[in-house]
């Protein structure tokens, strides 16, 4: 067997292709209505901040086009009821967010779930970690200007969209904090947020919580997800064999499929909720 260059100047084994390696988003595809099989009963579960909303400055100044509402309203009760928000905020700001909608939602990365009954559920975590540095990361944002302290009780994320060239400085304290912490909370990095959370839920838990309920049993699930918090249920939903949507275009992913922006996404779900596949049985 002898070995060649390329015209990239990577090695390839001439006479063993199988050795060649594979690309890694080699089953990334655009998506399209067309992937849905339609005779399948389907349950959609969507990412908020950069998947459904433009992201902004602060949490806080995000936008919720009017429209929106209706359109999850529309897709919600086409899908009897089998549609969640699965988001890094809390369920009470995204029923602020999204009010008079108040949809099943988990919030906190899986920490807190609310199903159709309406009852909200919080995991029984012991916070006791992060109440004891959140007033080393309070400090932290006060002595740096564009630093912002978000505490969602469960979780405590440090934004500096505002203050970008803090990016390391950020990342270094909460990496060093979540390792005193122990393995009982984990960094989860986002965009211009880096956040100490509970490592026992994941948006894949709530995800997997989700489908062993009513209405969301026994159909396939969607979901769309825009960063690194939602990889966890991109997994989720393709070992369930369902669809897994990453929102833009360059970010490595599991997700199977792309959507290129937030307007994509809402064109997709227009698109979906006019659709008849939406009613039809299995
Ligand atoms: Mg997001």
């Amino acid at each position: 067997m002898r070995r060649t260059r390329s015209y990239a100047g990577r090695e390839d084994w001439i006479h063993a292709p199988r050795l060649r390696p594979k690309p890694i988003r080699s089953k990334v595809l655009r998506m399209s209505h067309d992937a849905v099989n339609r005779k399948a009963r389907w349950a959609l579960f969507l990412d908020v901040d950069g998947t459904l909303l433009e992201l902004a400055e602060t949490p806080e100044s995000v936008y919720v086009p009017p429209e929106l509402r209706s359109l999850l309203s529309t897709t919600a009760s086409r899908l009897e009821g089998a549609l969640a928000l699965v988001s890094g905020r809390t369920i009470a700001d995204l029923d602020r967010l999204f009010a008079p909608l108040r949809l099943c939602a988990s919030g906190v990365h899986g920490a807190e779930r609310r199903g159709p009954d309406g009852r909200l559920i919080r995991e029984p975590l012991d916070l006791s970690g992060l109440h004891s540095v959140r007033e080393e990361l309070a400090a932290y944002a006060r002595s740096h200007q564009g630093i912002l302290l978000e505490d969602k009780g469960y979780a405590l994320a440090v934004h500096f969209r505002l203050a970008p060239q803090l990016a390391d400085s950020v990342h270094a304290l909460t990496k060093r904090i979540v390792e005193r912490l122990g393995p009982q909370y984990v960094l989860q990095a986002g965009k211009c947020v880096y956040e100490i959370r509970p490592s026992a839920t994941t948006k894949g838990t709530a995800v997997r919580t989700f489908m062993q309920q009513s209405p969301f049993l026994a159909r396939q699930p969607i979901y769309i997800g825009d960063d690194v918090t939602d990889e966890d249920a991109f997994e989720t939903v393709n070992a369930l064999g369902g669809i897994s949507i990453r929102v833009g275009e360059s970010a490595p992913t599991r997700a199977t499929y792309r959507l290129a922006r937030v307007a994509d996404v809402h064109k997709w779900l227009r698109e979906l909720s006019v659709e008849s596949l939406l009613m039809r049985g299995p």
